[in-house]
């Protein structure tokens, strides 16, 4: 791609969002400098490994980074020396004492970089953030930056999904802009250029509105979840069938069938923060009651890794003291090596301490998955997960465990018996080759 751009673009936190926005910068053809205040991510991705699992990103970095638009620092001096425009990626995890978000990087980010800006620079919010963050640190940039209101604070939330992450960010299915400086607007015009030519909805709204559009729409997506899981929970009550249920109700367009997948429910590094961030801040905001449905949303999906407990423990008459439990699948979603709120992790570490031997294998999580949860045994491959298992649990549905060939795990298993916490398989076909199988809101 042709080199374009008088813009230079700094990418503060090089994460599984700051990581991917780097790379797909440079690719849209900018001069790109990621900071990240740890060194091994900054070493790791100075030499063109991707510190994570996401398909299609290591191409990107490493085709950038030998075309000389891509650079790595910790060095904050140099990304305020470097450039016109700062984007901040940094995380936003909850709080461990609140449901509230924690915004010590985002402080920390600000606080670092402020104080070197000594000219005019444009700084882009990419972090899901409490609405009225965005102003605040605007607030913060004027009084604590020697350009003062030269510097100049927008808020373009992020949309990507993990394991689409590349794709999501060359082609966003929109762009959103939160800003009244029109320096601001026309900035993100410039960098998104080659997006809104190609007629990609670019969205100028204020700073709260921007804010307010990441933690709506991930609100609207976990409620979409829970509806169906909830009513799994009624279908399971009187042995109807949520996947027949789903399919029906898909077909009205009103509805769609998309995040309609009854399961054991969502996990990772944003939908469940961002609900109860979201929830702490309306509650700040004197304005409780107009998200009290989403501590049903969230406790909806808690139940859900409840009820996949006591399905497996039913199949093994009644207690896992003692007893061996093959577990397929650690990150929280397929075709991602993130573990953050993984549901999957969350079961096989309850089912553990409820005194089972719990061996769990994941095709890219596991390393993640050792780190976090030591207490747990790991294995290397399918069959060797499930290796005298006396239940099997699938809790991430990667393609590996879909096309599972229930004879072959059939030889190795002490007793054949399944729990499909993400209704991934086909029961009559596990059926037929001699399993119990049980999933979640099914006969
Ligand atoms: P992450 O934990 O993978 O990455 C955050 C990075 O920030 C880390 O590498 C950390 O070392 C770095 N960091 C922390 N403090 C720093 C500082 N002061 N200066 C520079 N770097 C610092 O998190 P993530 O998943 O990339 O999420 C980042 C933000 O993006 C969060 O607000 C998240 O909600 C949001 N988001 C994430 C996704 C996603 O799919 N992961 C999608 C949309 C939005």
């Amino acid at each position: 791609m042709a080199e374009k751009q008088r813009l230079r673009i700094a990418v503060l936190g090089t994460g599984y969002l700051g990581a991917t926005h780097a790379a797909c910068m440079a690719e849209l053809g900018f001069e790109v400098l990621g900071l990240d205040t740890d060194k091994s991510k900054i070493d790791s991705l100075s030499s063109g490994r991707v510190p994570f699992y996401e398909p299609g990103l290591e191409e990107v970095l490493t085709r950038n980074l030998a075309a000389g638009r891509l650079r790595f620092t910790t060095d904050y001096a140099e990304a305020a020396a470097f450039a016109d425009v700062h984007f901040i990626c940094v995380g936003t995890p909850q709080q461990a004492t609140s449901n509230a978000a924690d915004l010590r990087y985002v402080d920390a980010a600000v606080e670092s970089l402020a104080p070197l800006l000594t000219r005019p620079a444009v700084v882009i919010g990419k972090s899901t953030v409490p609405v009225g963050t965005a102003a605040r640190i605007a607030a913060q940039f004027h009084a604590l930056s020697p350009a003062g209101e030269a510097v100049e604070v927008g808020w373009s939330p992020e949309f990507l999904r993990e394991s689409h992450g590349v794709e999501d960010t060359l082609n966003p299915n929109r762009i959103v802009v939160g800003t009244d400086s029109p320096r601001v607007e026309q900035v993100m015009r410039e960098i998104s250029a080659s997006q809104i030519e190609r007629g990609i909805p670019f969205l100028v709204t204020d700073l709260q509105t921007a804010e307010l559009v990441k933690v709506s729409a991930n609100a609207f997506l976990a409620t979409k979840i829970s509806f169906i899981n909830a009513m799994a929970e009624v279908c399971e009550a009187v042995g109807a069938d949520v996947i027949q249920l789903a399919e029906a109700l898909s077909h009205d367009d009103r509805i769609g069938g998309k995040f309609l997948g009854p399961g054991l429910g969502f996990g990772g590094g944003c939908l469940p923060k961002d609900i109860r961030a979201f929830m702490a801040r309306a509650d700040e905001l004197g304005v409780e009651p107009a998200l009290s449905f989403l501590r049903e949303v969230d406790a909806i999906n808690q139940r859900r890794r409840a009820r996949t407990i006591d399905i497996a423990r039913g199949l093994i008459g009644g207690s896992f003291a003692g007893r061996t439990v093959g577990v397929l699948g650690a990150a929280f979603k397929p075709n991602s090596d993130d573990i953050r709120d993984s549901p999957a992790l969350d079961v096989a570490a309850t089912i553990g301490s409820l005194g089972a031997r719990v061996t769990v294998y994941d095709p890219e999580a596991l390393e993640n998955a050792k780190r976090a949860y030591p207490q747990l045994n790991f294995a290397h491959t399918m069959v060797e997960a499930v290796r005298d298992a006396e239940v099997v649990l699938l809790l991430t549905e990667w393609a590996e465990f879909r096309d599972a060939d229930p004879d072959e795990l059939g030889k190795v298993v002490a007793e054949k018996r399944i729990v499909d916490g993400r209704n991934a398989l086909d029961p009559d076909h596990w059926r037929s080759r001699g399993w119990t199988y049980r999933a979640l809101g099914r006969p």
